[in-house]
């Protein structure tokens, strides 16, 4: 049976970001079979007729946001509950994470669903975290968005709770992972190869998995980092980083998305560029886990090489937020400030990053990321009868520097609206933060990590 089509009709502007960039005041866009097949002045597409139409007078129109790096299946019930002052919470996360039963794990991937599509997000990558994807299937379709999944797996040791595996039944595990999962959800789920790290796997395990992804026509991620003390070590082994390692193993091309790449220096960047990876760069969490972004981070370096950089928000407990808008904001103002240079990351970049740069990063270039005749129809509908949205001279300015994701009034992907006025139908929410609530306490009871709630009397 066909889709029905659907009309966004009117925009007070359309920000295409198509091959041209255009900005199209008094914009429509018609979307039939869940592809967008016109775009253009409202008055051109006048008698274009569609089962819904939504009268857009009032909206930005963008084409919906990308995120790169989004560990979404633990944190929600515990967020929060680091304080500052703990220093880096990464060995109770892992903990926590491997704590999470499968109940546990479906509730808390749904209550971060509906915080992502809330706010704009219609494509999400989980680096691996997510332990039975069985159960959160139904998740992922009832909220409709895209998701790239994995298994991660590791054959080393690691300083926190990884799951870990001979080396070829991790190779295998994750064979089985790609070739049960890739394409379902009508094509909206994607199956990657997931290392943890080039730290925590053997050269062995990186170049099955990359061997793996290439016969299997997908791609591989893994967290990665460098900086003068990571060169140092990498030197012992025979690299000159770990860059250079993962380049000299094979392990860089076109499909592998490294994430966070905080630390590189230029030779490393040259390596990225030279094999045409792509970088997820979390910029709330760098900031806000003191992880140096101001000082480390090389965005404009590896923007400037041409390098495809997605953002992620990492995890509920990174970020904390999952507002694809604050991140931009983030990536737009971060390097600005600590460079002393106005020009650096200008916000039509950080909306590349959202949008299509970050699906090219993801692999999807071709098929989302743009209002743009012939992709899919993913699109969110900014309402600009708020405050923030005022005076309104400059859309992109306006949506970098002035707003965020409690604006998203509309949320489509693949022509099907998600968010409707401002509303979801997949999940009863106040049930649903209540059971998470629950899941928290039950949680931080069997695990034993658990801090005062404040430092701060609550009485
Ligand atoms: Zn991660």
């Amino acid at each position: 049976m066909p889709q029905p089509s659907l009309k966004i009709d009117g925009a007070r502007y359309v920000i295409t970001v198509d091959d041209q960039r255009r900005i199209i005041r008094d914009g429509s866009v018609l979307i039939e079979n869940g592809r967008i097949s016109r775009v253009g002045r409202a008055d051109e597409l006048a008698a274009a007729r569609a089962d819904r139409v939504i009268d857009a007078r009032h909206f930005v129109v963008t084409p919906g946001f990308v995120n790169g790096h989004m560990h979404i299946s633990y944190a929600h019930p515990v967020r929060g509950i680091f304080p500052d002052d703990l220093g880096s919470p990464l060995k109770q996360v892992f903990a926590l994470q491997t704590a999470m039963t499968e109940d546990e794990e479906y509730h808390t991937t749904l209550l971060a669903l509906l915080e992502l599509v809330r706010n704009g997000t219609v494509c999400l990558l989980d680096p691996g975290s997510t332990k039975f994807p069985d159960a959160c299937l139904q998740a992922y379709e009832d909220a409709g968005v895209r998701v790239i999944l994995g298994e991660c797996v590791t054959d080393r040791e690691a300083p926190f709770t990884l799951p870990r595996y001979p080396t070829a039944e991790a190779v295998a595990r994750t064979a089985a992972f790609i070739d049960k999962w890739n394409g379902r959800l009508e094509g909206r789920l994607r199956a990657w190869a997931m290392p943890f790290s080039p730290e925590t796997c053997s050269a062995e395990l990186l170049q099955a998995l990359k061997r793996l992804a290439d016969e299997r026509r997908t791609s591989l991620t893994l967290h990665h980092g460098s900086g003068p003390q990571a060169r140092r070590e990498y030197g012992d082994r025979g690299a000159k980083s770990p860059t250079e390692h993962l380049e000299k193993l094979g392990v860089l091309g076109p499909n592998v998305l490294l994430a966070h790449a905080l630390g590189l220096d230029e030779a490393e960047i040259a390596c990225i560029a030279r094999t045409g990876a792509a970088v997820t760069m979390c910029p709330v969490t760098a900031a806000k886990g003191a992880r140096g972004a101001t000082a480390l981070g090389r965005m404009p370096e590896l923007l400037a090489r041409g390098v495809r950089v997605a953002l992620g928000c990492d995890s509920p407990n990174n970020s904390n937020h999952l507002d694809p808008v604050r991140t931009m904001n983030m990536a737009a103002i971060q390097y600005k400030d600590a460079r002393q240079d106005i020009r650096l990351v200008p916000a039509e970049t950080a909306l590349e990053m959202g949008t299509r740069l970050g699906a090219a990063a993801l692999g999807l270039g071709d098929e989302i990321g743009a209002v743009e005749t012939g992709k899919r129809a993913d699109l969110v509908l900014f309402d600009t009868r708020r405050p923030e949205w005022q005076a309104l001279w400059n859309p992109l300015n306006n949506l970098i520097y002035n707003s965020d994701g409690r604006s998203v009034h509309t949320v489509v992907v693949d022509g099907r609206v998600i968010v409707d006025d401002y509303r979801q139908t997949f999940v009863d929410e106040s049930r649903l933060f209540a059971t998470v609530q629950e899941i928290g306490e039950r949680l931080q009871a069997r695990t034993g990590i658990t801090f005062p709630r404040s430092r701060w009397p609550i009485l």
